[in-house]
């Protein structure tokens, strides 16, 4: 199931960055970023960083932990200046360190530079080696100091002209927020496949992974950052470049699934109506006899209004999340996932006792969570359990910067839905159909990567991958 209880896809980060014409106090840079991160928490809960620039140096907070543990009011009141960029991450397995924790900030010819980044380079390995044998030293194992020493090696140039020639190197899914110590730079992939939009509140800049972030502090969403885009703000006020001029898109459809917060617009689609609109399409696929729609809160609760909108079987809240429950409580190990699953939904047996229900999630991962909330909605009394799943199969695992499970730990890779619905143990199993999913975007499908659904990546995935090689292991790859 698509929801935190089990393993779930995640995204690994969060970006966001201001730069403020004129500050009304001298940490507001660092407090409009401290809200931005707490917009984007979804995107990431292990680390937190801001690094806010004054014209002549950057410093910088960062910790493991939520925004709310990392950042005390004395600490964003050491944070002074008009420029701002932060980031909240959700590492991978083996680089949940603090010294992986971004931005990064770090020193080279031409100055200081702080750098946020989301996404995964898929030639991050190659690039490591080539950049250690010509001398570079890494501190972390994040494709992001890769980028950071590109630039490092483009010095001669400006930051622009660096940024340009390291997308040409640079292969793979990004959303990057740069900061120097008196300049913010946006740059998104060339495929836009990582989200990235650009706001404004007055004369004031503003980048945010997703627009949601805008509005926490006032701002308004002008417009996505396109994707090959560099956006630089300054005070000569906003310029764009585009080094590569690329016309193709593949913007990343999970996010719209399961990712994105639902009051977010991304590329010009409002996350919320897409949610419904996919269960609105998986009522007319899913030809099932009910009584009630329920809702995995909180992934499929949108996807289900819009099931029992289409289908008029009536929405029940079937299930219960108790939200006081701490993320310490989900460990990576089965038996604490059982557990968390009991500790974290409770059936309403009152809406589900006696009744057919039909229960809506976005995504089933492992299988696991779904099979026991299937049990718990049968041992409250209801008599058939359809699960109704509003996206097609999961079946291969993401290369550009979201966390999934390994393959074979995709239950989707290894059963067909016949075998699924009996692991899980439901009357019947529906799955969104891929045409339904892009329907339901409004979009063609060639806008989209949907490769974890399809397999076909828009990105060729070098053989070697991240770099394991000699006395160059590096484990912690993307953010
Ligand atoms: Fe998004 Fe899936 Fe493509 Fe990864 S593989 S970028 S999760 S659509």
């Amino acid at each position: 199931m698509g929801n935190e209880l089990e393993k779930h896809w995640r995204d690994e980060c969060g970006v966001f960055g201001i730069y403020l014409r004129d500050p009304t106090a001298p940490n507001e840079a660092a407090r409009d970023t401290y809200f931005g991160l707490y917009a984007l928490q979804h995107r990431g809960q292990e680390s937190a960083g801001i690094a806010v620039a004054s014209g002549d140096r950057i410093v910088l907070h960062k910790a493991m932990g939520l925004v709310s543990e990392v950042f005390s009011p004395e600490v964003l009141d050491g944070l002074t200046g008009n420029v701002a960029v932060g980031h909240v991450r959700y590492s991978t397995t083996g680089s949940s360190h603090p010294v992986n924790a971004q931005p990064l900030v770090f020193r080279y010819l031409k100055g200081m530079v702080a750098l946020a980044h989301n996404g995964n380079l898929v030639n991050a390995g190659e690039l490591y080696l080539r950049l250690a044998n010509l001398g570079s030293v890494f501190q972390t194992t994040t494709d992001s100091e890769v980028i950071v020493n590109l630039l490092a090696r483009y010095a001669q140039d400006s930051l622009e002209d660096a940024l340009a020639k390291s997308m040409i190197d640079i292969k793979g899914a990004y959303a990057l927020v740069i900061m120097t110590e008196n300049k913010l730079i946006g740059m998104r992939d060339p495929l836009g496949i990582r989200p990235l939009c650009l706001g404004r509140r007055g004369d004031s800049f503003i980048l945010a992974s997703e627009s949601c972030a805008f509005y926490t502090i006032g701002a308004e969403f002008v417009r996505d950052v396109e994707p090959g885009e560099i956006v630089v703000i300054d005070e000569n006020g906003l310029r764009s470049i585009h080094p590569l001029g690329s016309e193709e898109v593949a913007h990343c459809i999970f996010e719209y699934v399961y990712l994105a917060r639902p009051d977010s617009v991304i590329d010009g689609i409002n996350v919320n109506r897409f949610r419904r609109a996919m269960g609105r399409q998986l009522a007319r696929e899913m030809k099932v006899e009910a009584d009630i729609v329920i809702a995995v809160p909180d992934s499929g609760t949108t996807a289900a209004l819009g099931f029992a909108e289409e289908s008029g079987i009536r929405f029940e809240e079937g299930l219960i999340k108790n939200r006081y429950i701490g993320r310490t409580f989900i460990q990576p190990t089965q038996k604490m996932r059982d557990l968390g699953v009991r500790l974290k939904l409770n059936p309403v047996e009152e809406a589900v006792k006696g009744k057919r229900v039909i229960m809506v999630d976005d995504s089933i991962v492992r299988g696991t969570t779904s099979k026991q909330i299937v049990r718990m909605l049968r041992d409250a009394g209801a008599v058939e359990v359809h699960m109704a799943v509003a996206s097609p199969p999961t079946q291969y695992s993401c290369f550009y910067g979201i966390d999934t499970s390994a393959r074979e730990e995709l239950i989707a890779a290894k059963m067909d839905v016949g075998g699924i619905r009996e692991f899980i143990g439901a009357d019947s199993l529906y799955y969104l159909s891929e045409e339904g999913m892009f329907a339901a975007a409004g979009r063609i499908k060639g806008n989209f990567c949907a490769a974890c659904f399809n397999g076909r990546y828009p990105i060729p995935i070098p053989q070697t991958g991240r770099i394991d090689k000699d006395n160059f292991e590096r484990t912690g790859g993307g953010c």
